[in-house]
Parts: C-alpha cells; structure tokens; sequence
C-alpha cells in the first residue's frame, strides 16, 4: 500500500538528539530560583518523567510546585515563576529543529501526504508548540502528556493515525527509537524506519532501541527516497 501519512517522533528525530550534560545544565537553570541543589532537583525530574510525560502532574507550574516540595522546598510566588520561566526557556532550546525538518516536512506535504507527530513529551512542549515554526507543517500532533500514555502503547499510534485520517497500514513512521516507538509503530501495522543520524551514538540521555533490526534513515530528508521508492 503507498504511503499516505509520515508519522515522526520529536525529540532526536524532528530535533537533533541532545546529550546528558545538555540535561543537567538544563536542570541548574530551573534549580536554581528554587535553592534546590542541582543533583537533588535533576533526580526530581528524572524520576518524575513517567508522571510528567503522562500529565499526571498537570501543567509546567503544577510540575514545578510538586517537584520542588516532593526536594522539600515549598517555593514562593516569585521563585516558583522564575522557576518556570527558566525551565520554559530551557526546554525551548531543545525544540530547535534538525536544518532539513522543515525543508522536509514541506516537501511531504507538497507530495499530498499528510504529515503527523507523536511526542513522548512534558507539559513544556505544549505550551510551546503553537509558537513553533512547525506546527503549520503539521496536520495531527499527539503529545503523551495531553493523552496520558507514553509510547509504545498502542493507543498512541492508533490515535495519531485516525486524527490524519489514514490507517496504520498507510503510515511511514520515523523516530530515533526511544520509548521502543519503533516496535511499537511496527505492531500497529505501521512501517518504522529509525532515524540513525551522526549524533544518535554521541546522546545517551535516553534510552532508545539498540536491537532494532529494521531499516535506518542516515539523515531526516532521506525520509523522501523513501516515499520516492514507494
Ligand atoms: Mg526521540
């Protein structure tokens, strides 16, 4: 069946991958309107990313309040906006995209595909993504933390496909593996593709799927050849 959709991931596959001490200088930002030491507030948010990524924690002040009591701070008003305001900032920083995404999500659309995102993603994203220069490109988004599941859950997939209006069977999906969104694409009836860039080896903030067997994009605009050859 030809390819009626592209499905892509965000982070590390619309956006270049981010190394971890990106993530700790990101957390000193946030941390420190708060007085929280650094390891202490870093460890916060790693073990809070289940519940972030799923909304549980409700938008980016909400996260903070929870987050900084759960360090045993009870942060005022003026310290808690300068907490998000910082974080807000430094997450914005990683919304910055790959130099051919936006060259590449145009050229999909000028082809006739529809053209969708499925984020493992916090409440920063959100608030951010009618601002970015992408969302004009893009006719469906689905952020886990708005639907309250995190990849690989099938539910995810399912949902992106029926808010473009395609079935799964007519999605190309592209990501750089994490949340095994790749297996899981493949279990829906999608086809995945992993985006195995230069930097996918050098960033290891995230676990994502070693053992994928399956085929590879070098760079994000081979996503073209692909549909070229379909
Ligand atoms: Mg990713």
């Amino acid at each position: 069946m030809p390819f009626t959709a592209v499905i892509f991931d965000f982070f590390g596959t619309l956006t270049p991958s981010t190394p971890a001490h990106v993530w700790d200088d990101h957390a000193a930002r946030s941390a420190a309107p708060l007085g929280i030491p650094v390891p202490v507030w870093r460890a916060a948010l790693d073990s809070s990313f289940e519940e972030r990524a799923t909304g549980s924690l409700g938008d980016l002040r909400s996260t903070i309040l929870t987050l900084a009591r759960r360090c045993g701070v009870d942060p005022g008003e003026t310290a808690l906006t300068a907490a998000c305001s910082a974080r807000a900032e430094a997450q914005r920083e990683l919304f910055t995209l790959r130099d051919d995404a936006l060259g590449t999500l145009g050229a999909i659309r000028e082809r006739g595909l529809a053209v969708g995102v499925l984020s493992d993603c916090t409440a920063e994203l959100v608030r951010a993504w009618p601002e970015l220069p992408l969302a004009s490109l893009v006719d469906a988004a689905v952020l886990s933390c708005e639907i309250g599941r995190r990849k690989p859950d099938p539910e995810l997939f399912l949902l992106a496909a029926r808010r473009l209006g395609v079935t799964p069977g007519e999605c190309l999906y592209v990501g750089d593996g994490g949340g095994r969104e790749l297996t899981g694409a493949t279990a829906c009836g999608m086809t995945a593709f992993m985006l195995y860039a230069d930097d996918w080896e050098s960033a290891d903030a995230q676990p994502r799927e070693h053992d994928w067997a399956g085929p590879r994009l070098s760079r994000l605009s081979a996503v073209l050849d692909v549909l070229g050859a379909a």
